[in-house]
Protein backbone atom coordinates (compact mmCIF):
# COMPACT_ATOMS: atom_id res chain seq x y z
CA UNK A 1 0.00 0.00 0.00
CA UNK A 2 1.00 3.19 -1.33
CA UNK A 3 1.31 6.64 0.76
CA UNK A 4 -1.04 9.53 0.41
CA UNK A 5 1.79 11.57 -0.19
CA UNK A 6 3.08 9.03 -2.69
CA UNK A 7 -0.28 8.42 -4.55
CA UNK A 8 -0.04 12.57 -4.47
CA UNK A 9 3.26 12.73 -6.02
CA UNK A 10 2.26 10.27 -8.69
CA UNK A 11 -0.60 11.95 -10.15
CA UNK A 12 1.32 15.08 -10.14
CA UNK A 13 4.17 13.89 -12.10
CA UNK A 14 2.05 12.79 -14.93
CA UNK A 15 0.39 16.38 -14.39
CA UNK A 16 4.14 17.44 -14.92
CA UNK A 17 4.49 15.27 -17.71
CA UNK A 18 1.92 16.60 -19.62
CA UNK A 19 3.13 20.01 -19.53
CA UNK A 20 6.70 19.20 -20.48
CA UNK A 21 5.06 17.73 -23.40
CA UNK A 22 3.21 20.92 -24.17
CA UNK A 23 6.86 22.78 -23.11
CA UNK A 24 8.52 20.43 -26.09
CA UNK A 25 5.57 21.51 -28.18
CA UNK A 26 6.31 25.34 -27.30
CA UNK A 27 9.84 25.19 -27.67
CA UNK A 28 9.64 23.27 -31.18
CA UNK A 29 7.34 25.45 -32.22
CA UNK A 30 9.63 28.59 -32.32
CA UNK A 31 12.77 26.88 -33.22
CA UNK A 32 12.28 24.14 -35.05
CA UNK A 33 8.73 23.64 -37.08
CA UNK A 34 7.81 24.47 -40.64
CA UNK A 35 5.38 27.17 -41.45
CA UNK A 36 3.22 24.37 -42.27
CA UNK A 37 2.53 23.14 -38.45
CA UNK A 38 1.06 26.33 -37.57
CA UNK A 39 -2.32 25.04 -37.34
CA UNK A 40 -1.88 21.49 -36.18
CA UNK A 41 0.53 22.55 -33.50
CA UNK A 42 -2.09 25.01 -32.10
CA UNK A 43 -4.68 22.58 -32.14
CA UNK A 44 -2.19 19.62 -30.29
CA UNK A 45 -1.06 22.75 -28.00
CA UNK A 46 -4.87 23.17 -27.16
CA UNK A 47 -5.48 19.85 -26.39
CA UNK A 48 -2.53 19.03 -24.17
CA UNK A 49 -3.71 22.06 -22.01
CA UNK A 50 -7.09 21.18 -21.56
CA UNK A 51 -6.15 17.89 -20.47
CA UNK A 52 -3.58 19.41 -17.85
CA UNK A 53 -6.28 21.73 -16.78
CA UNK A 54 -8.36 19.09 -16.17
CA UNK A 55 -6.18 16.67 -14.14
CA UNK A 56 -5.42 19.97 -12.41
CA UNK A 57 -8.33 20.95 -11.23
CA UNK A 58 -10.12 17.36 -10.65
CA UNK A 59 -12.09 16.47 -7.32
CA UNK A 60 -9.36 13.52 -7.63
CA UNK A 61 -6.44 15.89 -7.00
CA UNK A 62 -8.60 17.75 -4.30
CA UNK A 63 -9.30 13.78 -2.10
CA UNK A 64 -5.68 13.20 -2.55
CA UNK A 65 -5.03 16.61 -1.20
CA UNK A 66 -6.86 16.06 1.51
CA UNK A 67 -5.32 12.73 2.34
CA UNK A 68 -1.89 14.07 1.64
CA UNK A 69 -2.69 16.64 4.55
CA UNK A 70 -3.80 14.73 7.01
CA UNK A 71 -1.04 12.29 6.55
CA UNK A 72 1.45 14.70 6.86
CA UNK A 73 0.33 16.12 9.74
CA UNK A 74 2.50 18.53 12.12
CA UNK A 75 5.68 18.14 9.23
CA UNK A 76 7.54 21.35 9.74
CA UNK A 77 6.08 24.02 7.23
CA UNK A 78 9.61 23.98 5.13
CA UNK A 79 9.46 20.11 4.79
CA UNK A 80 9.12 19.18 1.01
CA UNK A 81 6.07 17.28 2.26
CA UNK A 82 3.94 20.46 3.64
CA UNK A 83 5.41 22.73 0.68
CA UNK A 84 3.74 20.08 -2.00
CA UNK A 85 0.45 19.98 -0.17
CA UNK A 86 0.20 23.78 0.12
CA UNK A 87 1.72 25.00 -3.14
CA UNK A 88 -0.48 22.40 -4.87
CA UNK A 89 -3.36 22.94 -3.24
CA UNK A 90 -2.95 26.54 -3.76
CA UNK A 91 -2.60 25.69 -7.50
CA UNK A 92 -5.69 23.56 -7.67
CA UNK A 93 -8.44 26.67 -5.75
CA UNK A 94 -7.19 29.34 -7.92
CA UNK A 95 -7.77 26.82 -11.12
CA UNK A 96 -11.40 26.07 -9.67
CA UNK A 97 -11.91 29.40 -9.33
CA UNK A 98 -12.24 30.30 -12.94
CA UNK A 99 -15.42 29.11 -15.25
CA UNK A 100 -14.25 26.93 -18.25
CA UNK A 101 -16.33 29.34 -20.40
CA UNK A 102 -14.64 32.15 -19.34
CA UNK A 103 -10.98 30.39 -19.73
CA UNK A 104 -12.10 29.68 -23.41
CA UNK A 105 -13.62 33.06 -24.05
CA UNK A 106 -10.21 34.70 -22.64
CA UNK A 107 -8.12 31.90 -24.93
CA UNK A 108 -10.07 33.23 -27.85
CA UNK A 109 -10.48 36.66 -27.23
CA UNK A 110 -6.48 36.79 -26.73
CA UNK A 111 -5.23 35.13 -29.82
CA UNK A 112 -7.87 37.48 -32.13
CA UNK A 113 -6.22 40.44 -30.45
CA UNK A 114 -3.22 39.54 -30.34
CA UNK A 115 -3.58 38.80 -34.48
CA UNK A 116 -5.26 42.68 -34.68
CA UNK A 117 -2.50 43.99 -32.90
CA UNK A 118 0.48 42.60 -35.35
CA UNK A 119 -1.42 44.56 -37.75
CA UNK A 120 -2.45 47.74 -35.79
CA UNK A 121 1.63 47.62 -35.02
CA UNK A 122 2.56 47.36 -38.63
CA UNK A 123 0.35 50.20 -39.28
CA UNK A 124 0.87 52.00 -36.04
CA UNK A 125 -2.87 52.51 -35.57
CA UNK A 126 -4.19 52.41 -32.17
CA UNK A 127 -7.54 53.16 -32.89
CA UNK A 128 -8.22 49.62 -35.41
CA UNK A 129 -6.57 47.71 -31.70
CA UNK A 130 -8.34 50.08 -28.99
CA UNK A 131 -11.97 47.90 -29.54
CA UNK A 132 -9.88 44.46 -29.15
CA UNK A 133 -7.89 45.83 -26.26
CA UNK A 134 -11.38 46.93 -24.52
CA UNK A 135 -12.53 43.42 -24.79
CA UNK A 136 -10.15 41.52 -23.42
CA UNK A 137 -9.83 44.09 -20.71
CA UNK A 138 -13.06 43.46 -19.69
CA UNK A 139 -12.25 39.41 -19.72
CA UNK A 140 -9.56 40.65 -17.28
CA UNK A 141 -11.52 42.05 -15.05
CA UNK A 142 -14.18 39.09 -14.84
CA UNK A 143 -11.29 37.03 -14.35
CA UNK A 144 -10.44 39.16 -11.52
CA UNK A 145 -13.84 38.86 -9.90
CA UNK A 146 -13.56 35.13 -9.43
CA UNK A 147 -10.70 35.99 -6.90
CA UNK A 148 -13.20 38.05 -4.74
CA UNK A 149 -12.78 39.64 -2.38
CA UNK A 150 -9.37 41.26 -3.17
CA UNK A 151 -7.52 43.79 -1.30
CA UNK A 152 -6.91 45.67 -4.64
CA UNK A 153 -8.09 45.19 -8.09
CA UNK A 154 -5.01 44.52 -9.45
CA UNK A 155 -3.66 41.85 -6.50
CA UNK A 156 -5.17 38.74 -8.55
CA UNK A 157 -3.34 39.32 -11.85
CA UNK A 158 -0.06 39.95 -9.71
CA UNK A 159 -0.72 36.78 -8.14
CA UNK A 160 -0.71 34.84 -10.99
CA UNK A 161 3.50 35.68 -11.97
CA UNK A 162 4.04 36.37 -8.70
CA UNK A 163 2.30 34.29 -5.85
CA UNK A 164 1.17 36.34 -2.74
CA UNK A 165 2.93 39.67 -4.02
CA UNK A 166 0.19 42.78 -3.77
CA UNK A 167 0.04 46.25 -5.19
CA UNK A 168 0.18 47.31 -1.91
CA UNK A 169 3.92 46.34 -1.22
CA UNK A 170 4.67 47.04 -5.33
CA UNK A 171 3.33 50.75 -5.84
CA UNK A 172 5.86 51.87 -3.26
CA UNK A 173 8.71 49.86 -3.94
CA UNK A 174 8.65 50.42 -7.98
CA UNK A 175 7.91 54.61 -7.36
CA UNK A 176 11.22 54.12 -5.13
CA UNK A 177 13.23 52.72 -8.06
CA UNK A 178 11.28 54.79 -10.23
CA UNK A 179 12.78 57.89 -8.21
CA UNK A 180 16.21 56.60 -7.45
CA UNK A 181 17.49 56.37 -10.99
CA UNK A 182 15.64 59.99 -12.00
CA UNK A 183 19.30 61.53 -10.83
CA UNK A 184 21.32 58.62 -12.43
CA UNK A 185 19.91 59.33 -15.88
CA UNK A 186 19.92 63.23 -15.56
CA UNK A 187 23.78 62.46 -15.00
CA UNK A 188 24.40 60.29 -17.47
CA UNK A 189 22.49 62.88 -20.55
CA UNK A 190 24.84 65.39 -19.05
CA UNK A 191 28.15 63.49 -19.63
CA UNK A 192 29.89 62.72 -22.81
CA UNK A 193 28.39 59.22 -24.80
CA UNK A 194 30.19 56.31 -24.47
CA UNK A 195 31.78 54.40 -27.67
CA UNK A 196 29.93 51.19 -28.47
CA UNK A 197 31.68 50.95 -31.87
CA UNK A 198 33.12 48.03 -30.32
CA UNK A 199 29.93 46.21 -30.62
CA UNK A 200 28.96 47.61 -33.65
CA UNK A 201 29.80 46.81 -37.65
CA UNK A 202 29.56 43.66 -39.61
CA UNK A 203 29.18 40.27 -37.91
CA UNK A 204 29.33 37.21 -39.76
CA UNK A 205 26.14 34.47 -38.34
CA UNK A 206 28.07 31.69 -38.18
CA UNK A 207 30.93 33.17 -36.28
CA UNK A 208 28.59 35.00 -33.85
CA UNK A 209 26.62 31.10 -33.53
CA UNK A 210 30.47 29.87 -32.24
CA UNK A 211 30.91 32.07 -30.07
CA UNK A 212 27.32 32.20 -28.62
CA UNK A 213 27.79 28.40 -27.94
CA UNK A 214 31.42 29.05 -26.66
CA UNK A 215 29.97 31.53 -24.33
CA UNK A 216 27.44 28.98 -23.37
CA UNK A 217 30.31 26.24 -22.72
CA UNK A 218 31.71 28.41 -20.17
CA UNK A 219 28.97 28.75 -18.09
CA UNK A 220 27.73 26.15 -15.06
CA UNK A 221 25.40 24.55 -16.86
CA UNK A 222 25.74 20.52 -16.49
CA UNK A 223 27.28 19.09 -19.21
CA UNK A 224 24.78 17.17 -21.45
CA UNK A 225 21.83 18.89 -20.08
CA UNK A 226 21.05 21.57 -22.70
CA UNK A 227 21.64 23.12 -26.40
CA UNK A 228 21.17 26.55 -27.87
CA UNK A 229 18.87 27.66 -31.06
CA UNK A 230 17.78 29.90 -33.33
CA UNK A 231 14.69 31.50 -33.07
CA UNK A 232 12.92 35.32 -33.26
CA UNK A 233 12.27 36.02 -29.73
CA UNK A 234 14.81 34.37 -27.59
CA UNK A 235 13.53 32.29 -24.32
CA UNK A 236 14.50 29.61 -22.54
CA UNK A 237 12.51 26.41 -21.22
CA UNK A 238 13.13 23.95 -19.26
CA UNK A 239 12.11 20.51 -20.49
CA UNK A 240 13.15 18.96 -17.35
CA UNK A 241 15.96 20.54 -15.28
CA UNK A 242 18.34 18.31 -17.09
CA UNK A 243 17.02 19.33 -20.62
CA UNK A 244 17.72 22.73 -20.65
CA UNK A 245 17.14 24.82 -23.99
CA UNK A 246 18.28 28.32 -24.46
CA UNK A 247 17.42 30.52 -27.65
CA UNK A 248 19.22 33.27 -29.05
CA UNK A 249 18.76 35.20 -31.77
CA UNK A 250 21.80 37.07 -34.10
CA UNK A 251 21.74 40.90 -35.62
CA UNK A 252 24.50 41.12 -38.08
CA UNK A 253 25.39 45.18 -37.22
CA UNK A 254 25.03 44.46 -33.32
CA UNK A 255 27.25 41.99 -31.47
CA UNK A 256 25.79 43.04 -28.31
CA UNK A 257 22.38 41.12 -29.51
CA UNK A 258 23.01 38.07 -29.46
CA UNK A 259 26.23 38.37 -26.54
CA UNK A 260 23.54 39.19 -23.55
CA UNK A 261 20.31 37.50 -24.70
CA UNK A 262 22.96 34.12 -24.65
CA UNK A 263 23.84 35.35 -21.06
CA UNK A 264 19.88 36.19 -20.60
CA UNK A 265 18.24 33.07 -21.54
CA UNK A 266 21.43 30.83 -20.24
CA UNK A 267 20.44 32.96 -16.28
CA UNK A 268 17.34 31.27 -16.88
CA UNK A 269 18.66 27.86 -17.95
CA UNK A 270 20.87 27.67 -14.90
CA UNK A 271 17.80 28.19 -12.44
CA UNK A 272 15.94 25.21 -13.84
CA UNK A 273 18.63 23.20 -14.06
CA UNK A 274 19.87 24.00 -10.52
CA UNK A 275 16.57 22.01 -8.99
CA UNK A 276 16.96 19.28 -6.47
CA UNK A 277 16.28 16.23 -7.50
CA UNK A 278 13.56 15.72 -4.78
CA UNK A 279 11.40 18.05 -6.24
CA UNK A 280 11.38 17.08 -9.69
CA UNK A 281 8.08 15.98 -10.95
CA UNK A 282 5.87 18.01 -8.83
CA UNK A 283 4.89 21.87 -8.82
CA UNK A 284 7.75 22.46 -6.69
CA UNK A 285 10.22 22.45 -9.25
CA UNK A 286 11.59 25.22 -11.31
CA UNK A 287 11.55 29.35 -10.40
CA UNK A 288 9.73 30.68 -7.35
CA UNK A 289 8.18 33.05 -9.75
CA UNK A 290 8.47 35.15 -12.82
CA UNK A 291 11.00 37.69 -10.80
CA UNK A 292 12.88 35.18 -9.17
CA UNK A 293 13.37 33.97 -12.56
CA UNK A 294 14.08 37.48 -14.08
CA UNK A 295 16.79 37.41 -11.26
CA UNK A 296 18.73 34.87 -12.41
CA UNK A 297 18.66 36.35 -15.85
CA UNK A 298 19.59 39.52 -15.39
CA UNK A 299 22.07 38.84 -12.79
CA UNK A 300 24.22 36.72 -15.14
CA UNK A 301 23.39 39.13 -17.92
CA UNK A 302 23.97 42.55 -16.08
CA UNK A 303 25.93 41.85 -12.94
CA UNK A 304 28.20 39.42 -14.53
CA UNK A 305 28.02 39.79 -18.05
CA UNK A 306 28.54 43.80 -18.40
CA UNK A 307 31.13 43.62 -15.72
CA UNK A 308 35.03 44.32 -16.54
CA UNK A 309 36.23 40.79 -14.94
CA UNK A 310 34.00 38.71 -17.21
CA UNK A 311 34.45 41.38 -20.46
CA UNK A 312 38.27 40.78 -19.43
CA UNK A 313 37.90 36.70 -19.57
CA UNK A 314 35.47 36.93 -22.72
CA UNK A 315 37.63 39.48 -24.60
CA UNK A 316 40.07 37.01 -26.30
CA UNK A 317 37.07 34.65 -27.09
CA UNK A 318 35.17 37.63 -29.21
CA UNK A 319 38.70 37.95 -30.79
CA UNK A 320 39.34 34.48 -31.74
CA UNK A 321 35.55 34.59 -33.27
CA UNK A 322 35.84 38.07 -35.12
CA UNK A 323 39.77 39.28 -35.17
CA UNK A 324 39.29 41.79 -37.32
CA UNK A 325 36.74 43.85 -36.56
CA UNK A 326 38.10 43.66 -32.45
CA UNK A 327 41.56 44.52 -33.72
CA UNK A 328 42.70 46.85 -30.98
CA UNK A 329 40.04 46.83 -28.49
CA UNK A 330 41.13 46.41 -24.96
CA UNK A 331 38.88 45.51 -22.49
CA UNK A 332 38.39 49.09 -20.86
CA UNK A 333 37.20 49.55 -24.18
CA UNK A 334 34.70 46.70 -24.22
CA UNK A 335 33.42 47.42 -21.34
CA UNK A 336 32.44 50.61 -21.96
CA UNK A 337 30.79 49.59 -25.13
CA UNK A 338 28.83 47.10 -23.42
CA UNK A 339 27.41 49.44 -20.59
CA UNK A 340 26.31 52.61 -22.88
CA UNK A 341 23.14 54.18 -21.75
CA UNK A 342 20.86 55.66 -24.15
CA UNK A 343 16.96 56.64 -23.59
CA UNK A 344 15.20 54.76 -25.87
CA UNK A 345 11.86 54.22 -27.41
CA UNK A 346 11.54 50.69 -26.99
CA UNK A 347 11.83 48.40 -24.02
CA UNK A 348 13.37 45.26 -25.44
CA UNK A 349 16.57 47.25 -26.68
CA UNK A 350 16.67 49.40 -23.45
CA UNK A 351 19.80 49.53 -21.60
CA UNK A 352 20.30 48.30 -18.05
CA UNK A 353 19.72 51.87 -16.25
CA UNK A 354 16.39 53.09 -18.67
CA UNK A 355 15.04 49.40 -18.46
CA UNK A 356 13.35 49.99 -15.51
CA UNK A 357 11.88 53.42 -16.58
CA UNK A 358 10.06 51.32 -19.55
CA UNK A 359 8.58 49.31 -16.94
CA UNK A 360 7.22 51.75 -14.30
CA UNK A 361 5.21 53.52 -16.81
CA UNK A 362 3.55 49.97 -17.94
CA UNK A 363 3.04 49.17 -14.45
CA UNK A 364 1.72 52.83 -13.32
CA UNK A 365 -0.49 52.72 -16.65
CA UNK A 366 -2.17 49.21 -15.53
CA UNK A 367 -2.58 50.19 -11.97
CA UNK A 368 -4.25 53.07 -13.13
CA UNK A 369 -6.49 51.35 -15.91
CA UNK A 370 -7.51 48.59 -13.23
CA UNK A 371 -8.43 51.50 -10.41
CA UNK A 372 -10.63 53.30 -13.33
CA UNK A 373 -8.44 56.17 -13.17
CA UNK A 374 -7.00 55.80 -17.23
CA UNK A 375 -9.29 55.21 -20.13
CA UNK A 376 -8.15 53.19 -22.62
CA UNK A 377 -8.66 55.78 -25.55
CA UNK A 378 -6.91 57.71 -23.37
CA UNK A 379 -3.96 55.26 -23.58
CA UNK A 380 -1.12 56.55 -26.24
CA UNK A 381 -1.23 59.99 -25.04
CA UNK A 382 -0.45 59.05 -21.16
CA UNK A 383 1.86 56.84 -22.74
CA UNK A 384 4.05 59.98 -24.70
CA UNK A 385 3.10 61.88 -21.61
CA UNK A 386 5.11 59.69 -19.56
CA UNK A 387 7.83 58.52 -21.88
CA UNK A 388 9.23 62.09 -22.45
CA UNK A 389 8.95 62.65 -18.61
CA UNK A 390 10.72 59.49 -17.28
CA UNK A 391 12.97 59.29 -20.12
CA UNK A 392 13.29 62.81 -21.58
CA UNK A 393 12.61 60.98 -25.73
CA UNK A 394 9.35 61.85 -27.66
CA UNK A 395 7.03 59.16 -29.24
CA UNK A 396 6.89 59.78 -32.77
CA UNK A 397 4.06 57.15 -33.49
CA UNK A 398 2.33 54.29 -31.60
CA UNK A 399 3.97 51.81 -33.36
CA UNK A 400 7.34 53.09 -31.92
CA UNK A 401 4.51 53.67 -28.25
CA UNK A 402 1.99 52.03 -26.77
CA UNK A 403 1.82 49.25 -29.71
CA UNK A 404 5.36 47.84 -29.26
CA UNK A 405 4.68 45.40 -27.01
CA UNK A 406 2.16 42.28 -27.14
CA UNK A 407 1.85 41.93 -23.37
CA UNK A 408 -1.73 43.62 -23.06
CA UNK A 409 -3.20 42.13 -26.54
CA UNK A 410 -2.26 38.74 -25.10
CA UNK A 411 -4.04 39.52 -21.69
CA UNK A 412 -1.13 39.67 -19.76
CA UNK A 413 -2.27 42.18 -17.28
CA UNK A 414 0.30 42.53 -13.80
CA UNK A 415 3.21 40.59 -16.14
CA UNK A 416 5.56 43.60 -16.96
CA UNK A 417 6.78 44.88 -12.77
CA UNK A 418 7.88 40.68 -12.72
CA UNK A 419 10.92 42.46 -15.31
CA UNK A 420 11.60 44.69 -12.42
CA UNK A 421 11.13 42.79 -9.66
CA UNK A 422 13.64 40.78 -11.28
CA UNK A 423 16.21 43.69 -11.03
CA UNK A 424 15.46 44.21 -7.52
CA UNK A 425 16.00 40.75 -6.39
CA UNK A 426 19.04 40.11 -8.76
CA UNK A 427 20.25 43.36 -6.90
CA UNK A 428 20.13 42.07 -3.28
CA UNK A 429 20.96 38.72 -4.70
CA UNK A 430 24.48 39.69 -5.80
CA UNK A 431 25.19 41.83 -2.67
CA UNK A 432 24.74 39.13 -0.50
CA UNK A 433 26.56 36.71 -3.01
CA UNK A 434 29.80 38.97 -2.94
CA UNK A 435 29.41 39.93 1.08
CA UNK A 436 29.86 35.44 1.25
CA UNK A 437 32.31 35.26 -1.36
CA UNK A 438 34.79 38.43 -1.66
CA UNK A 439 36.73 37.06 -4.32
CA UNK A 440 33.76 36.31 -6.42
CA UNK A 441 34.81 38.90 -9.28
CA UNK A 442 37.99 37.82 -9.50
CA UNK A 443 37.50 34.75 -10.17
CA UNK A 444 35.75 35.72 -13.36
CA UNK A 445 38.82 36.85 -14.27
CA UNK A 446 40.15 33.47 -15.29
CA UNK A 447 36.45 32.30 -16.17
CA UNK A 448 35.83 30.71 -12.94
CA UNK A 449 31.68 31.06 -12.84
CA UNK A 450 31.13 28.37 -10.41
CA UNK A 451 31.30 29.37 -6.99
CA UNK A 452 28.49 31.73 -7.99
CA UNK A 453 26.22 28.88 -9.35
CA UNK A 454 27.20 27.04 -6.41
CA UNK A 455 26.17 29.52 -4.28
CA UNK A 456 22.96 30.39 -5.92
CA UNK A 457 22.04 26.72 -5.69
CA UNK A 458 22.61 26.41 -1.93
CA UNK A 459 20.68 29.65 -1.55
CA UNK A 460 17.75 29.69 -3.43
CA UNK A 461 17.74 27.22 -6.26
CA UNK A 462 17.19 24.39 -3.42
CA UNK A 463 14.23 26.04 -2.61
CA UNK A 464 12.57 25.35 -5.98
CA UNK A 465 9.14 27.02 -5.79
CA UNK A 466 8.32 25.96 -1.78
CA UNK A 467 7.85 29.40 -0.75
CA UNK A 468 6.54 32.37 -2.21
CA UNK A 469 8.65 35.56 -3.50
CA UNK A 470 7.91 37.56 -0.21
CA UNK A 471 8.82 34.27 2.04
CA UNK A 472 11.84 33.57 -0.28
CA UNK A 473 13.54 36.84 -0.32
CA UNK A 474 13.63 36.53 3.48
CA UNK A 475 15.24 33.12 3.81
CA UNK A 476 17.86 34.15 1.25
CA UNK A 477 19.16 37.48 1.80
CA UNK A 478 17.53 37.61 5.21
CA UNK A 479 15.40 40.72 4.59
CA UNK A 480 12.50 42.07 2.95
CA UNK A 481 12.17 43.69 -0.58
CA UNK A 482 14.54 46.72 -1.01
CA UNK A 483 15.58 48.56 -4.45
CA UNK A 484 18.46 50.02 -2.34
CA UNK A 485 21.50 47.37 -3.30
CA UNK A 486 19.82 48.14 -7.13
CA UNK A 487 20.02 51.65 -6.87
CA UNK A 488 23.44 51.82 -5.11
CA UNK A 489 24.92 48.99 -8.24
CA UNK A 490 23.85 51.30 -10.78
CA UNK A 491 24.72 54.60 -9.04
CA UNK A 492 27.61 53.14 -8.67
CA UNK A 493 28.74 51.51 -12.28
CA UNK A 494 26.66 54.69 -13.77
CA UNK A 495 28.38 57.13 -11.46
CA UNK A 496 32.26 55.44 -12.71
CA UNK A 497 31.62 55.27 -16.20
CA UNK A 498 29.88 58.78 -16.71
CA UNK A 499 31.61 61.00 -14.30
CA UNK A 500 29.89 62.55 -11.39
ZN1 LIG B 1 14.02 36.91 -19.10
Amino acid sequence: MGSAIDSLRENLGAISDLDRARGLMAWDERTQMPPGGAEPRADGLATLARIHHERLTADELGSQLDAAAAEIDGMPYESMEASLVRVTRREWEKARRVPADLRADITRTTSVAERAWVTAREESDFKAFLPHLQRVLKLSRQYVECFAPYDHVYDPLLDDFEPGMTTATLVPLLAELRDGLGPILERVAQAPQLDDSPLRGSFDVPAQRALALALVEGLPLNEGEWRLDDTVHPFASAIAPSDIRITTRYDEDYLGTSLYSVLHEAGHGMYENGMPAELRRTPLQGGASLGFHESQSRLWENWVGRGRPYLRWALPMLQEHFGASLDGVDAEALYRAANRVEPSLIRVEADELTYNLHIALRFELEVEIFEDRLDLADLPEAWNERMERYLGVKVPDDAHGVLQDVHWGAGAFGYFPTYSLGNVIAGQLWAAAVEALPDLEEGFERGELQPLNTWLRESLYRYGSCFEPLELIERVVGGPLDVGPLVAHLDAKFGELYGR
